[in-house]
């Protein structure tokens, strides 16, 4: 069969995430056959080179051969158990783990089987400890603007992406908003003093309201949905401070951002600061299998450890829970970075991938259409406008954005602009000759569609 069969059939049964699905009476659905390394490959043998790692989950590329064979092996054993009264060793092995290379004093792991169930995880938490305390007050959460934190209710709730959000307002928990640090069309020599300088508010909301406040949540130095937005690591500092003083979680989503994509393993090690709760999950299983980690610290267990009658405990479950086959491939994801020199190696892959974007910011033709070319670590950002002397936006209706992954995609690669950024978030294995690849495809995809 061919793409266009496979799509035919698709498209009777099927309803995709995150879609207008009228778009595909005009574009294609492209249906995967398989894929090996960076490439994905469809029906007519056409590649795609992954530049934004599937959703940003895939680190070793695809039918990696260390977690191939780790995960045949645990089919044979077990694919599945109840977490509840019962335990694995790739739960046991993977939590042991996580608890080594994550910051020090994250001593606990309850898993959740995605992202949004483990920010639900985080929050549920949180609030309830303050309860166990005799802390009836903190009903409420602090988050940024413009932040992203999943699309389950109280995930949606807490972050600020207007588009995804905007149509469930009657339905969601209202946080408290305080602006975003994001350093946009700041001077890199100055992002450490604006990111200062945007603590203030921050402070203030917590000075203010912290008999109500349970925790702030935050995306880690990226917001990563929210256009790849970047800040100083100055503000985890002056948080975990902040949070200190005033009885506040300080709730980390590094869902997108750990695992290496920010240049460290994990993002808040830039700040040498250690959170309440830290959630991982994308890059975890190296894109293979859902699953979420949240790490807590002892003293979050501890309010919850009672007799059963006490109610004290924390009652949450999903039925996949700890899945084994997620837990092996996310062992083997780990193994891979820690024998592999993995993010020493990124350093010299990241330089190159601003080299060549810095040196796209200077094409003649269409360097008025660039307002900042921004990186941290392996997420680089290039943010088009109508006019960089003015930063006049592109109107988002008229999609330039997704013009441009169309345009790549008849040129073998997959990009996914939010809005009018163009980024890439590769898997960590991309060599020099792909990215050279994927810029020249970007720089004809922006000659002709700006
Ligand atoms: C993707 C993402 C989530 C949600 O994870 P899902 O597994 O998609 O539910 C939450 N927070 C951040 C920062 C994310 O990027």
């Amino acid at each position: 069969m061919k793409n266009q069969d496979w799509m035919n059939r698709d498209l009777e049964v099927l309803w995709h995430p995150c879609t207008q699905m009228k778009d595909h009476e005009q574009y294609p659905l492209i249906p995967i056959k398989r894929g090996k390394g960076i490439y994905l490959e469809d029906f007519e043998g056409n590649t795609y080179i992954d530049a934004i790692s599937s959703w940003w989950v895939n680190a070793f590329g695809h039918a990696n051969e260390k977690i191939n064979k780790a995960l045949k092996n645990q089919l044979d054993q077990i694919e599945h158990a109840i977490f509840a009264g019962f335990t694995h060793q790739p739960g046991i092995e993977l939590a042991e783990k996580l608890v080594e290379i994550t910051p020090k004093g994250l001593d606990k792991v309850f898993y959740a089987d995605n992202g949004s169930s483990g920010i639900e995880v985080a929050l549920k938490m949180s609030f309830h400890f303050w309860q166990n305390e005799g802390v009836k007050s903190k009903t409420k959460f602090v988050n940024l603007s413009n932040s992203y934190h999943g699309e389950t209710l109280a995930a949606l709730a807490v972050g600020d992406v207007a588009l995804y959000k905007e149509s469930y307002e009657p339905l969601l928990l209202k946080p408290i908003t305080v602006p975003t640090p994001d350093c946009y069309l700041v001077e890199p020599e100055n992002w450490k003093a604006h990111t200062e300088k945007m603590f203030e508010p921050m402070l203030q909301t917590l000075k203010d309201n912290h008999e109500e406040i349970c925790a702030v949540i935050l995306e880690p130095l990226v917001q990563c949905a929210g256009s790849m937005r970047m800040y100083h690591p100055v503000y985890l500092e002056l948080l975990r401070e902040a949070c200190d003083k005033y009885n506040v979680h300080f709730i980390a989503d590094e869902i997108a951002v750990g695992f290496g994509r920010t240049g460290t393993l994990f993002a808040c090690e830039q700040a040498s600061v250690t959170p309440d709760i830290m959630l991982l999950s994308k890059v975890l299983t190296g894109g293979y299998l859902p699953l979420c980690a949240v790490m807590t610290t002892e003293k979050m267990y501890n309010a919850f450890y009672d007799d059963y009658a006490s109610l004290k405990g924390f009652l949450h479950s999903h039925s996949y829970t700890g899945n084994p086959l997620a837990c092996v491939a996310a062992l083997a994801c780990i193994d891979i970075f820690q024998t592999e020199n993995i993010i020493e190696n990124n350093k010299a892959t990241a330089s190159y991938i601003l080299q060549k974007a810095e040196a796209l910011k200077q094409d003649s033709q269409i360097k008025g259409h660039i307002a900042e070319v921004r990186q941290m670590g392996m997420i680089t950002a290039i943010e088009l406008v109508k006019d960089n002397q003015t930063n006049e936006e592109y109107d988002w209706k008229e999609r330039r954005g997704f013009a441009i992954y169309q345009y790549a995609l008849k040129h073998g690669c997959l990009l996914r602009p939010l809005g009018n950024v163009i980024y890439l978030m590769p898997p960590y294995i991309i060599t020099h000759g792909q990215i050279d690849h994927l810029f020249d495809v970007m720089t004809k995809a922006i000659k002709e569609i700006l």
